[in-house]
């Protein structure tokens, strides 16, 4: 039997699983983050979410709910991250909106709104040592499954035939959540995204700014995911700064059903990415511009609203997934997960509060149906 690990056990070190296990670690908690070794979440051009990211951080709500009005302010949460632990990829950043804007006459304008991104290719690049730094415990395997053991809580099995134990174990893996625990609400449900890596940012764009449209379709598509009789995609084009050079996309393609499936064919997701983008007036000269096709699988919850907190019915058992606009809801509800995990103690039963009050408490079987 292998040796129980201490503390909470994280599945997955993407945005969620990094930042949850660091505000676990302000808590004086010890965290075990098990995350894919790059032989395996790098095969077949596939990576976390995370890594491929816009990392758009409008700072207004994106919609009249509590929660987007706290997530308007996670800048304030990333600057004080990087203050604690160095440099993460968060900036301000000059916004420009292109396409569809009814009233301005031109085909994009600066938008004069407070905006921020995060460089997702730095992000991914120092999560691991800021994670190492602050005392979280790393373990390279894929899980495979995970398993309720009567008196020691909940045993995982990894890919390299070990196992691990604890007593709480939360679920951060994204869009590989489901297959460890299918039980999960209907409402999760998972997309394949694309983007093009360019090696410069494009010179014939004043910049360096970040290149959104006005409204990403994304969202609308993944709002009627559970009504889907067949395979949809389309593309939105947008642009940002990405280490040296830039992201330029993006392609979604949502499957009916909660299967996850296999990464769709690299070949043709880049030829109706190119196409998409050259449909659109903005899109035209970049459509051709080379570099290569990067695909993730991403999770969203057809509700619009993330699942944060314990899985019903399983003890131990919490969740972390299904964000809309992740790079501003994790880190706001990073901390408060944190603090609700802490059991016992009088801010736990305030930080639980605050998550039901902002509607992302997985509710009792009894209201499990909002979830649906
Ligand atoms: C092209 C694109 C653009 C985006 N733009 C924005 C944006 O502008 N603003 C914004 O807020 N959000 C944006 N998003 C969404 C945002 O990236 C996600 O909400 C966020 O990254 C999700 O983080 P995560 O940690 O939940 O998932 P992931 O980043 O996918 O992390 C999950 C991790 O779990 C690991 N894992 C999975 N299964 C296992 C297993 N069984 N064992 C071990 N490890 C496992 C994976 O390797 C992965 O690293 C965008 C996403 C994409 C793809």
């Amino acid at each position: 039997m292998a040796p129980p690990a201490p503390g909470v056990l994280v599945i997955g070190g993407g945005l969620a699983g990094g930042l949850l296990a660091l505000a676990l670690r302000e808590q004086g908690v010890a965290v075990t983050v098990v995350e894919a070794p790059p032989a395996i979440s790098g095969s077949a051009g596939v990576q976390s979410a995370t890594a491929i990211s816009y990392g758009a951080l409008p700072g207004w709500p994106l919609a009249p709910t509590s929660l987007a009005r706290l997530a308007a302010g996670a800048s304030r949460r990333w600057r004080r991250l990087q203050r604690h632990h160095g440099a993460l990829g968060w900036r301000p950043r000059r916004l420009r909106l292109h396409g569809g804007l009814a009233g301005l006459g031109a085909a994009s304008a600066w938008w004069p709104l407070p905006f921020a991104q995060v460089d997702s290719s730095v992000l991914a690049a120092r999560l691991p040592q800021v994670l190492a730094a602050a005392g979280v415990a790393c373990q390279p395997a894929w899980v495979e499954r995970l398993e309720s053991q009567p008196a020691a809580g909940w045993e995982l099995w990894l890919s390299n035939g070990t196992s691990l134990q604890a007593a709480q174990v939360v679920l951060a893996a994204g869009a590989y959540c489901r297959q460890l625990w299918p039980a999960l609400p209907q409402g999760l449900r998972s997309s394949w995204a694309a983007v093009l890596e360019l090696e410069a940012y494009p010179a014939l764009l004043a910049g360096p700014a970040a290149w959104l449209p006005a409204a990403f379709d994304r969202v609308a598509l993944e709002r009627r995911a559970a009504g889907l009789q067949r395979p949809e995609w389309l593309v939105d084009a947008g642009l940002v700064p990405w280490g040296k050079g830039a992201l330029l996309g993006q392609h979604t393609l949502v499957r009916p059903g909660l299967e996850l499936g296999t990464p769709p064919p690299p070949g043709e997701v880049e030829e109706q990415l190119r196409q998409g983008l050259a449909a659109q007036p903005w899109g035209v000269p970049l459509a051709p511009l080379p570099g290569p096709l990067r695909q993730a699988a991403v999770a969203f919850c057809s509700t619009g609203v993330p699942l944060v907190g314990p899985v019903p019915g399983s003890p131990g058992l919490w969740v972390f997934t299904g964000f809309s606009a992740g790079f501003s809801q994790v880190p706001v509800l990073a901390p408060l997960l944190a603090q609700s995990l802490v059991s016992g103690s009088h801010l736990a039963a305030l930080a639980t509060r605050r998550l039901r009050q902002l509607g992302v408490w997985l509710p009792d079987q009894a209201g499990a149906d909002r979830f649906s």
